[in-house]
């Protein structure tokens, strides 16, 4: 947890907070930290600063805070997934939201195995924590929009935008771009990556396919590889 990420109930009263459970835990055991330490703080959708502990008791832990500059800038990139399996699903929310992304759209596919889809991991509450994780990792405060798609026909059909829009595929004749700083669509398939139709269909809305070469890297890895190399 390299910033406490702060949400509007934790408030007391102007700039000071209290909190319960896993965070205050993680600030006593894991930081070790006590009354009269700083720590990076951040207002979940807004600015980040400084917290001063002014008391930890047991579980609760008190802070005097305050904020003073904004999160670091969002990657402008939407990031459609095959939905992966459910141990992966969490690692790949947390580190993309981590990297900066924040538009998520977890899309059926061919390969997807069915049972996926009804994963309790899925649930918002899950999608939240893996959220929060990522954020306290990169220091950041504004959460990414995930969006469940079950169908995969009705997403392409209903997919639009103006942006470059790529899928990644190691067997693409075309390298994918490098330091492409602006804002762009990329498609990542499941493990068993997409079957013709579902490149051909993605082809038919404009998205292009792209490899990094000839390794076959999991999806996580690949996540991180794709996005350090466009941005
Ligand atoms: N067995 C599949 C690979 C799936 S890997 C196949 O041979 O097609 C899962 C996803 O990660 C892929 O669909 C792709 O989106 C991405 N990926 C993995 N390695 C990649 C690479 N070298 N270049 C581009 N995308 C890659």
């Amino acid at each position: 947890m390299n910033l406490v990420l702060l949400f509007e109930e934790d408030f007391v009263s102007h700039g000071v907070v209290r909190m319960h459970g896993r965070r205050a835990e993680h600030i006593a055991r894991v930081h070790r930290a006590g009354e009269g330490d700083t720590l990076v703080v951040g207002v979940a959708s807004g600015r980040i600063g400084s917290g001063t502990i002014t008391s930890l008791t047991g579980d609760a832990v008190e802070m005097s805070v305050t904020v003073d500059r904004d999160p670091p800038p969002p990657v402008p990139l939407t990031l459609i997934l095959a939905l992966p399996r459910p141990k992966v699903l969490n690692r790949v929310i947390a580190s993309a939201t981590s990297l900066g992304v924040k538009e998520i759209h977890l899309i059926n596919a061919w390969r997807v195995e069915k049972s996926y889809w009804k994963s309790p991991k899925l649930a918002e509450d899950n999608l939240r924590e893996q959220c929060i994780a990522g954020l306290e990792q990169a220091r950041d405060t504004v959460f990414p929009r995930i969006t469940l798609h079950r169908f995969f026909r009705q997403f392409v059909e209903g997919f639009t935008s103006d942006a470059l829009k790529l899928i990644a595929h190691p067997h693409a004749v075309d390298e994918c771009p490098r330091n492409v700083n602006a804002p762009l669509s990329l498609a990542i398939g499941p493990e068993g990556g997409f079957i013709a139709e579902e490149l051909a269909s993605f082809g038919r809305i404009g998205f292009r396919p792209v490899t990094m070469g000839e390794r076959i890297l999991r999806v996580e890895t690949a996540v991180a590889a794709l996005i350090a190399r466009l941005y």
